[in-house]
């Protein structure tokens, strides 16, 4: 085999394995050129089968052509092998500034924690949480509570009738009937409070909405008096909205109660400072109204079977909607019931 076929052999190596643009390409170069049944290779046996004399010549020229096709094939799968863990590295690399979790997380509706918050006043206090339905009898909302059948606050509240007014089944308007079956179902004395979902025919617009909710407190017990129920006021004010925040009473009625008196807050803003006019909290005016109270009507109880001679109770009830408008400065009450998450998201992830 003469030198210049041997270096052809070599350079026709050397080409291939230049021109594999890759490892797999790489792979068939040195098959075809540098593996068993290759030029080179079959050259390399033929070496035994020389006269003894050229034997050491051609071997040492075989040998020195397998090194540079060997050293050639070994930088070029170097350089493919580095180019193809660089490819790897690129299309696996990680993003460690992107978020991990990107599914958006819900969050309860701020009602429902407000309304578990205000709960949890009254359970620390030893009230026990009271339910009653929805669907009330007419007996239950209104008659029992001492509201008259031709009272106008009977008219006053709008009452979502069911099939026909003399059904006696109405959309309860407020929480008080829970109060009713406290009475009728529990032994005394009794500590509840009720919240719960109250309807009325109201249009849906920034303050008003026909489904709403309340809660509602009733102590009935032996010597109870207002100024228990000032004192179980002013602690879930100072418990909601701070130390600092008492409550007064402006005197009301309501068939249920005696004396009544609509609840005000102080406005948690201005602080009833006088001088801060035209704080948007208050509209000035340094409170804020918050629901109503009073005692139990004597009334009410003999109704439902108490003696008032002995027992005596108090009662009080407030909008969580407007409680949720004043203390997280929500001002549309659309914005309640629409559903948009994110509103809701915007109050966290309160347990
Ligand atoms: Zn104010």
């Amino acid at each position: 085999m003469s030198s210049e076929s041997v270096d052809e052999m070599v350079v026709e190596a050397i080409a291939a394995f230049c021109s594999a643009s890759d490892l797999e390409s790489l792979k068939v170069a040195r098959l075809t050129h540098f593996g068993d049944r290759s030029e080179i290779s079959l050259a390399n046996r033929e070496i035994g089968a020389l006269p003894p004399a050229a034997k050491a010549e051609v071997g040492k020229r075989i040998g020195e052509a397998k090194a540079r096709v060997k050293e050639a094939l070994e930088s070029r799968e170097a350089e493919l092998t580095q180019i193809r863990d660089n490819e790897v590295l690129l299309s696996e690399k990680v993003d460690v500034s992107v978020p991990v979790d990107r599914l958006k997380r819900g969050a309860r509706h701020p009602l429902t924690t407000l309304m578990e918050r205000l709960c949890d006043v009254f359970i620390a206090m030893g009230y026990e949480i009271a339910e009653g339905p929805e669907l009330e009898l007419e007996w239950a909302n209104f008659d029992a509570l001492n509201f008259p059948k031709d009272h106008p606050a009977r008219l006053m509240q709008d009452t979502f009738f069911v099939e026909s007014p003399d059904s006696g089944v109405v959309l309860r308007t407020h929480t008080s009937p829970i109060q009713v079956r406290a009475m009728l179902e529990r032994e005394l004395p009794i500590y509840v409070v009720a919240p719960g979902r109250v309807f009325r025919t109201d249009e849906l617009d920034a303050t008003h909405t026909p489904v709403f909710h309340q809660i509602e407190g009733l102590a009935v017990d032996k010597g109870l008096s207002m100024a228990d129920l000032r004192g179980t006021l002013n602690h879930l004010a100072h418990v909601m909205f701070g130390p600092q925040i008492d409550i007064r009473w402006r005197p009301s009625f309501f068939p249920f109660t005696e004396p009544s008196a609509e609840v005000d807050l102080k406005c948690f803003v201005c602080l009833g400072d006088s001088s801060a006019v035209g704080c948007r909290a208050c509209g000035g005016e340094g409170w804020i109204e918050w629901g109503g109270c009073g005692m139990v009507n004597p009334k009410v109880l003999r109704a439902v079977g108490i003696d008032p001679d002995v027992y005596s109770g108090f009662a009080f009830g407030m909008g969580i909607e407007r409680t949720l408008m004043f203390r997280s400065g929500v001002s549309d009450m659309r914005d309640m019931v629409e559903g948009d998450i994110r509103f809701t998201g915007a109050f966290g992830l309160e347990a």
